[in-house]
């Protein structure tokens, strides 16, 4: 089964990602892995990765899609693979498309979590933390006494990040970024809508439902 997964920060993507990953005993593909892996065993592509990073530079695509090719020709990706973060673009998508057509490993589905921007602001900016680096949430994971972290006694605080407006600014980036992909993958007939809103069990049986269909 061949999964690229879709969803906003505060959406559960990460853990679920984990979680399909141990389940179907597929490899969670992220480009933020592989970068550093090939940087780590300075492949070819790791070392040209790297002279853009080390200026602070995005990786170009042709890059970054090496990179991609090459890791998901590898042996455990025989039975599938679950891609995360990736693409981000059209171009990106284009690319994409071209390298899986050419391994023969073509996109069963694109899976995309939605979720609300009111409840992921929710989610998100009930976040506080500890200059001791403990962190909280005011609604699902409270410190024991009311603003004072557990480990240290210290009073919380919000980062900047976590406030709403911050929050509605990198949700609306993120909506006009995805839109057209998601309309790229939809127009494509692989595109699957799961409701993010319940219980991260809850979400994780309705992908399960999605990407069974593929074993
Ligand atoms: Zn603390």
């Amino acid at each position: 089964m061949n999964i690229a997964l879709f969803g906003p920060p505060g959406a559960g993507k990460g853990t679920q990602a984990k979680e399909l990953s141990k389940y179907y005993n597929i490899p969670h593909i992220s480009t933020g892995d592989i970068l550093r892996a090939n940087v780590r065993d300075g492949t070819e592509l790791g070392l040209k990765a790297k002279q853009y990073m080390d200026k602070g530079e995005l990786v170009p695509d042709e890059v970054l899609i090496g990179l991609i090719r090459n890791r998901l020709t590898e042996p455990d990706c025989e039975t599938g693979y679950l891609l995360d973060g990736y693409p981000r673009t059209i171009p990106q998508a284009d690319a994409l498309t071209g390298i899986l057509s050419d391994i023969n490993k073509p996109l069963d589905a694109v899976i995309n979590i939605e979720v609300s921007d009111d409840e992921l602001v929710k989610r998100l900016s009930g976040r506080r933390s500890c200059t001791c680096g403990e962190s909280y949430h005011v609604v699902f994971n409270p410190p024991e006494k009311e603003g004072v972290c557990n480990a240290c006694g210290a009073e919380l605080y919000q980062r900047d990040d976590d406030k709403e407006e911050v929050i509605r600014q990198r949700l609306s980036v993120y909506n006009e970024k995805t839109k057209p992909l998601i309309n790229y993958y939809d127009d494509a007939g692989i595109l699957v809508n799961i409701d993010g809103t319940g219980a991260v069990d809850a979400v994780f049986a309705d992908i399960c439902k999605v990407m069974d269909q593929f074993k």
